[in-house]
């Protein structure tokens, strides 16, 4: 199970009080705080900067306080590597997120949680479906946040050399000539059951792994939809334990994450390039956010810029103290944090790039717009 859904990260995105709200996201991971005194120091280094950076908001203040009581009272770290933590001292609101990723710590403070560096670290936890096969094995694992999840035999006891109708010499005659032959029995078998599974075990991606003749026709024989999701290649046996499998379909998914975001950038460019709908650095991202014309938002893993925000009419801008509608602006500790999160909560899409130097040069940030 994933540590937290979608509809609850919107709700988050979306949760508002009478107060500023305080997030924390806190690095608990055991290889680098070994002792739970390290991990102390870390807390406490993380609040005290975060105190110089707030002038007596009491409800921060108190906050702050919460956080640092609840990490000395003691964290499970046995699986988790990060917290998320949302507070509101004069709401009484307190959500912990424990994630088994690592993210950065600190403590953003702002008018609704700040969930960017949550999106970035759910994104890349996406479920994906392993399927290994071999001419004797059809295995299934759907693997989550946690690892595995589940792990199903998809062909009991038929082992895919039975096929009469097409035979090993078959196969290898193919595979010399390079033949695109229609898939074989027992793989259609194999792709009628992840078929028929997928409806009860959910998956984003499905990778593929095995001796690459007998993948190729399994792959043939997938439903067009799921041949869509066979998103790579696993460079693991049919037989390989749940650990290897695990370390293998992460390397994949994450190359695969970064692909998918490095074009998406690509497009974003070459848009903004060509005069289309799109811009591209903070001021006219800020912009056109202000405008509600965000369809998607790409920002730089890591990006954060202090800036301003109008509270009456919502929009936020780099420089601030007066706004184009005439009312006062007032200070944001991370602007493009805030950008994140009324983006999120408008439902326009959300893209948070890992190390893409591309979106960097443009300026860290920008959005393909509706209008
Ligand atoms: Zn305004």
């Amino acid at each position: 199970m994933p540590p937290i859904s979608q509809p609850e990260v919107r709700e988050l995105a979306t949760w508002r009080g009478r107060e500023v709200v305080t997030t924390c996201y806190l690095d608990v991971d055991g290889r680098r705080f070994v002792r739970q005194q390290d991990l102390e120091r870390e807390v406490d280094n993380v609040v005290r900067r975060a105190r110089a950076r707030m002038n007596g908001n009491r409800s921060v203040h108190a906050d702050l306080d919460r956080i640092l009581a609840f990490v000395r009272g003691g964290v499970d770290r046995r699986r988790t590597r990060s917290l998320a933590i949302f507070a509101c001292d004069a709401d009484d609101y307190w959500q912990v997120v424990p994630l088994p990723v690592a993210v950065p710590s600190r403590v953003i403070v702002g008018s609704a949680p700040a969930i960017a560096p949550l999106e970035a670290a759910l994104q890349d936890y996406e479920r994906v479906g392993a399927l290994l096969v071999d001419r004797q094995h059809a295995r299934l694992m759907v693997i989550g946040w946690d690892g595995i999840e589940q792990e199903l035999d998809l062909l009991g006891d038929v082992p895919v050399s039975t096929s009469a109708e097409h035979g090993s010499g078959d196969r290898d005659r193919s595979a010399r000539t390079g033949t695109r032959e229609q898939a074989g029995p027992v793989a259609r078998q194999v792709a009628r059951a992840v078929w028929e599974l997928h409806d009860s075990v959910r998956f984003d991606r499905l990778l593929l792994g095995g001796p690459e003749d007998v993948v190729a026709e399994v792959e043939r024989a997938l439903h067009p939809y799921l041949r869509e999701r066979a998103a790579g290649r696993l460079g693991v046996p049919a037989w390989a334990s749940a650990d290897e499998v695990h370390r293998a379909a992460r390397a994949v998914a994450i190359e695969a994450e970064r692909a998918r975001e490095s074009a998406l950038v690509e497009r974003l460019r070459s848009t903004v390039a060509a005069g289309g709908r799109a811009v591209a650095g903070l001021d006219a991202t800020l912009e056109a956010l202000g405008a509600h014309r965000v369809e998607r938002l790409l920002v730089s893993h890591g990006y954060s810029e202090s800036g301003w925000r109008c509270e009456p009419c919502g929009r936020l801008a780099r420089t601030g103290r007066a706004c184009g509608c005439g009312a006062a602006m007032h200070e944001v500790d991370d602007v493009v944090s805030e950008a994140v999160d009324d983006a999120v909560s408008s439902g326009a899409a959300v893209e948070v790039c890992v190390g893409d130097a591309d979106l960097d040069v443009v300026g860290r940030v920008g959005a393909f717009l509706r209008f």
